[in-house]
């Protein structure tokens, strides 16, 4: 459709804009630091300060009441080499982020951090890249979910991303952070042209352009969300109404990258039920 084509070259060039100025290869990324941290022990580390710890506990306690949640917090507490921080800012009240991440001489991932905004429990993201926690909006509005469970399915997207950035090699994640702003740079002062032959070069260095290269992480962040309301919602008389409207989101938005959420969907028999085919 030719509307959509120019909504997403639209949202691609203001996506481009917004990475350029935030001057970040990942919005959710804070520190690309190349150094080697002293080899620690991994483990899971909370960094809560004493007036949010209330409500953390309670985020916490609903991301830990799905198996997927204990899973996967259970993995990062007993991580051999990854040391996990959470911790609450006061900043980025409704949204969450991942970074500080440092690798050791194996190219192994040893520290990562996710800051959770400090209202957490309020704030819907847009449904283009956000497609997971963007259909919890109207059930949220209907009071048949509560605020913790949105904070606990972003805490889930901010695995997703900790999971993800473990999976990718040191020095092709360095790459993409130096050659990123090059890009932005080149594209802002060319007249919006993608197709510019050093664009093209650039793209195909760092495995994709920057937005492709950031909504492929932000869609692996809302996988792992989707995984974590697989497990909560999965007794509740609306998780229908809601993996149909997740399902819609990602064929509308996120057709490239339908298959990630499809496997999801095909993981568990009630959603597959549902409409996902
Ligand atoms: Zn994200």
């Amino acid at each position: 459709m030719r509307t959509n084509q120019h909504l997403r070259l639209l949202a691609f060039v203001a996506a481009v804009c917004l990475l350029a100025f935030s001057g970040r290869v990942n919005a959710h990324s804070s520190n690309s630091s190349g150094e080697a941290a002293a080899e620690g022990t991994g483990g899971l580390r909370e960094v809560i300060d004493a007036r949010y710890m209330g409500r953390y506990l309670e985020w916490k306690k609903e991301f830990l009441s799905t198996d997927i949640g204990r899973a996967q917090w259970e993995m990062y507490s007993h991580h051999p080499h990854l040391l996990l921080t959470i911790t609450v800012s006061g900043s980025n009240a409704n949204g969450a982020g991942s970074g500080k991440y440092k690798w050791n001489d194996k190219g192994e991932l040893i520290e990562a951090t996710i800051s959770l905004g400090r209202e957490l429990n309020e704030g819907f993201p847009s449904s283009v890249y956000y497609p997971v926690m963007n259909a919890l909006e109207p059930f949220e509005a209907k009071q048949l979910i509560g605020g913790s469970v949105l904070a606990a399915t972003k805490i889930a997207h901010e695995f997703g991303h900790v999971m993800k950035i473990s999976s990718t090699p040191k020095d092709l994640y360095h790459l993409q952070t130096q050659l990123v702003p090059v890009y932005n740079k080149i594209f802002l002062n060319n007249g919006y042209n993608v197709n510019d032959p050093r664009l093209v070069e650039l793209a195909k260095q760092m495995g994709g352009n920057p937005v492709e290269l950031w909504e492929d992480r932000e869609y692996w962040g809302e996988a792992n969300a989707m995984l974590f309301l697989r497990d909560r919602v999965a007794k509740e008389k609306f998780h229908c109404r809601l993996f149909n409207k997740i399902k819609r989101a990602v064929e509308e938005y996120a057709k490239n990258y339908e298959e990630r959420f499809a496997e999801i969907a095909k993981s568990q028999g009630a959603i597959y039920a549902c409409s996902w085919r």
